[in-house]
């Protein structure tokens, strides 16, 4: 199975994608998480990137296109998986595209979560992360046991700094602009599922169980 999680940040794409994993023994891809590894390894890819996800912008097209290339197409590539954050933009998708002909493999389908928008904003900035198992809590629907501190790990819950509220309104910003047009991009190839991604993370979680139980 290969599939797309598209949507706004904080629709809550990397849970749904981990939950997805459980059931459907597949993996996940966060691009995000493969940025933050890189920044905090201090690499040449990490240097480069941390300055554009500071500010909620997009690291290049052809930075994560390169990536990506590597880690679905390389050695230890995996034969199926969920794509959280890839592709962002057009010209990703297009060089997604030109990946899969080239190596004769195709999509399934392309999960959209719609959120609205004062929502994402609340859950956002109530976003914390383990800053040592890097484990997510959510203050409002996934809070942690005792404040500040990881139920798994014990380590000290931090604020993403692009979970701050000037970065996820650009982020949203850049949403918008950059990736929503994606939609428009993959309507032809029938393989866009809407998904009301409005709820908890189980009642949304059932919304997309019963796309994939109809693919
Ligand atoms: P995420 O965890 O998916 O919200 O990603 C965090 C940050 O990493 C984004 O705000 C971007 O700066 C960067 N990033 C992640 N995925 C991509 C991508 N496919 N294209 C460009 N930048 C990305």
């Amino acid at each position: 199975m290969k599939l797309i999680m598209l949507g706004p940040p904080g629709a809550g794409k990397g849970t749904q994608a981990q939950k997805i994993c459980d059931d459907y023994d597949t993996v996940q891809i966060s691009t995000g998480d493969i940025l933050r590894a890189e920044v905090s390894n201090n690499t040449e890819l990490g240097k480069k990137a941390k300055e554009y996800m500071d500010k909620g912008d997009l690291v290049p097209d052809e930075v994560i296109l390169g990536m990506m290339d590597k880690k679905l197409f390389g050695d230890n590539a995996p034969s199926g998986y969920i794509l959280d954050g890839f592709p962002r933009t057009v010209p990703q998708a297009e060089g997604l595209d030109k990946l899969y002909d080239q190596h004769d493999e195709e999509l399934d389908a392309i999960i959209v979560m719609e959120v609205d928008r004062d929502i994402i904003v609340e859950r956002l900035t109530a976003r914390r992360t383990c800053k040592n198992c890097k484990k997510v809590y959510n203050l409002l629907f996934m809070p942690p046991e005792e404040e500040g501190v990881c139920d798994e790990c014990g380590g000290e819950l931090v604020q993403r700094d692009d979970d701050k509220k000037e970065t996820v309104l650009n982020r949203l910003k850049v949403y918008e602009e950059e990736t929503e047009p994606l939609i428009d991009y993959y309507k032809g190839s029938g393989k866009i599922k809407h998904v009301d991604s409005e709820g908890t993370p189980e009642e949304v979680y059932a919304n997309i169980k019963e796309v994939l139980e109809n693919l």
